[in-house]
């Protein structure tokens, strides 16, 4: 059994600067009026909550969380999402999972015991026949999952609100402060407001 941390990276090779261009084109067709600072279009336009143009450009990341994380994360709706499957994959060698424990606590003890005794159960059905779409009824929520989630600009920015707020699952926001990181270092004028 392994256990790591949830994480998120972005997988696209993107220019920023082009980025904006485009979404600053976009916009400006609908008055005609010339180019000139992008970023600060984009801010006005964030500004003014005329956010359907940040549509024009999509990311995708790839995200490792455990299967509850991921039951929440593909509730956002205009997102798309490939996920690693449960049929498909054999886990019959190790379990992989996130713990919500810090090491060496009383919690952390009682959770690598149950992780280890779903990991022998589902090998034991599998070495007894079952296949893992069978197997998989044993698997625990703390699963480590992989799986690629795209979604425009408008789309990240609700998302990365809903979920760095302090109402969110830790883990979740452990993967969303991830999101915004990339987003402070590369196109920080999408996430002028929002705090991680
Ligand atoms: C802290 C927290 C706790 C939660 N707890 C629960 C819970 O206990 N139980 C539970 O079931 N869920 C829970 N959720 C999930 C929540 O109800 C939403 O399903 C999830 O956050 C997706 O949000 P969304 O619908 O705004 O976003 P998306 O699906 O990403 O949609 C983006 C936006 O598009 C618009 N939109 C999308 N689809 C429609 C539509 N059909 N009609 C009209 N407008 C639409 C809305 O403006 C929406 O905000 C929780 C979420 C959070 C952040």
């Amino acid at each position: 059994m392994k256990i790591i941390e949830p994480s998120a990276e972005l997988v696209d090779e993107i220019n920023p600067e082009q980025i904006l261009k485009k979404i600053e084109m976009c916009g400006k067709v609908s008055r005609k009026s010339t180019l000139g600072d992008a970023e600060q279009f984009v801010r006005s336009i964030i500004k003014r909550g005329h956010e359907s143009v940040l549509e024009h450009v999509s990311l995708t990341f790839k995200i490792i969380c455990d299967r509850a994380i991921m039951a929440e994360l593909t509730r956002h709706r205009l997102a798309s999402f490939t996920v690693e499957s449960t049929r498909y994959v054999n886990y019959k060698d190790s379990l992989t999972v996130i713990s919500p424990f810090k090491n060496d606590t009383v919690g952390d003890t009682f959770f690598r015991q149950a992780a280890y005794d779903a990991e022998k159960t589902y090998r034991d059905w599998i070495q007894s026949g079952a296949t893992p779409e069978q197997a998989r009824a044993v698997l625990p929520l703390c699963l480590a999952t992989e799986l690629y989630m795209t979604a425009n600009l408008r789309e990240l920015r609700h998302i990365l609100k809903l979920r760095t707020d302090k109402a969110a699952h830790p883990q979740m926001r452990q993967i969303m402060n991830q999101i915004l990181a990339v987003f402070k270092e590369k196109l920080p004028v999408i996430v002028e407001d929002i705090k991680s």
